[in-house]
């Protein structure tokens, strides 16, 4: 039996990984829940899994400890093996450093602490013998086609479905509401990582995570776009060989083998793959003149240091910013591309560094929108 923390229960992927360990009863235990702000559903997860822990971030009153120290606090409990870290934003990574410091295993879908300080986490790791594993449908995919044969690997190309702006004009694109934002074709998501998918920023994302976690420099790391988001993931190996993973969509599989790796368990809860009812699948190269808040996050992973946490924090601004109906769509990328012109990279080689960059970005993303 392991014992599982999950930070961001009440959020999307913190609720599959419940349904996930509902099947798994007899591999795992639920040792700790942390949540954000949504208090009545914390309540009722923690009234159906009577865990040993549980703590809100956000919030007064009620019972329980509040505060963001709750993310570290559930992480490092002696009784906990493996975190799920599902919390969504920069809030996620004092926790996933004590976690690995504390030589736990970070089930991670908070991609923004890879992206912020992926040094920091490889450090943090090799510190406490711990390890990140990714639940990023993509990187998960990625690391059940490689396992047992890393040092082969030459190439990855993660898929994108496209996002619901996949054929629009720049021009149309540049008014869309938040409601087209939100109609995502695939994925069933939070509103941040829906938007993130609309611009492509997702995918900008993904690529900086998959250079911190497969060691591939940028050359090495292709996305394509392909809308049935059938296929996650290609890996291709010294010798040319090709291996891909596939699925319907459904983060329960990737949270699943995040919680297995390397190894797989008997597992009927997610739908059956049939390549008939699939489809035809599709690829098409990404429209990067069209998605300029895409160009700008592969150009900051590739500058590295500080570049990506300006990426991150002034994205995550200028997201909050659009969902609040205070910015229109075509704002994120030039906001985005805006901020980063101005910032001077500098090693990303302490946790110092890393909050500086945060919060100046976040800052002047601020005033620039004013
Ligand atoms: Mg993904």
């Amino acid at each position: 039996m392991r014992g599982v923390a999950i930070l961001g229960s009440t959020g999307s992927i913190g609720r599959s990984t419940l349904e996930v360990l509902r099947r798994q009863r007899d591999h795992f235990r639920l040792v700790a829940l942390a949540a954000g702000q949504n208090r009545e559903t914390l309540e009722e997860q923690v009234r159906e899994w009577r865990p040993a822990f549980s703590g809100l971030v956000l919030g007064n009153g009620g019972t329980g400890p509040t505060g963001p120290e709750v993310l570290v606090e559930a992480a490092t409990r002696p009784d906990v093996d493996i975190v799920v870290n599902a919390v969504v934003g920069a809030v996620g990574l004092d926790a996933t450093l004590a976690a690995l410091r504390a030589g736990k295993r970070v089930a991670l879908a908070n991609k923004e602490t890879l992206v912020m300080a992926g040094e920091l986490v490889a450090r943090a790791a090799e510190q406490g013998g711990g390890e990140v594993v990714p639940v990023d449908s993509e990187h998960n995919a990625v690391l059940q086609c490689i396992t047992g044969q890393e040092p082969a690997l030459r190439r990855l190309i993660l898929t994108a479905s496209g996002g619901p702006f996949r054929e629009w004009s720049a021009d149309r694109l540049a008014h869309a509401s938040v409601e087209d934002a939100l109609r995502h074709p695939t994925w069933k998501m939070g509103n941040k990582i829906t938007v993130d998918s609309a611009t492509l920023v997702n995918k900008a994302l993904e690529l900086i995570e998959a250079h911190y976690l497969f060691g591939l420099s940028y050359d090495a790391l292709e996305v394509v776009v392909h809308p049935q988001s059938i296929v996650h993931a290609f890996a291709e190996f010294q010798d040319g060989s090709v291996i891909a993973q596939l699925g319907f969509p459904s983060m329960e599989l990737p949270i699943l083998y995040a919680l297995t790796h390397p190894t797989r368990l008997a597992d009927t809860g997610t739908r059956r793959f049939d390549p008939v009812a699939a489809g035809p699948l599709t690829f098409e190269p990404v429209r990067s003149d069209v998605f300029g808040a895409f160009r700008a996050g592969v150009a900051a992973g590739r500058a590295g240091g500080t570049a990506p946490a300006i990426f991150n924090a002034t994205n995550e601004v200028a997201v909050a910013a659009f969902l609040d109906r205070r910015i229109a769509f075509g704002r994120i990328g030039e906001l985005i591309e805006g901020v980063l012109e101005e910032h001077t990279v500098v090693p990303a080689d302490s946790i110092e560094a890393v909050r500086a960059a945060d919060s100046w970005a976040r800052t002047r993303a601020t005033e620039v929108m004013q």
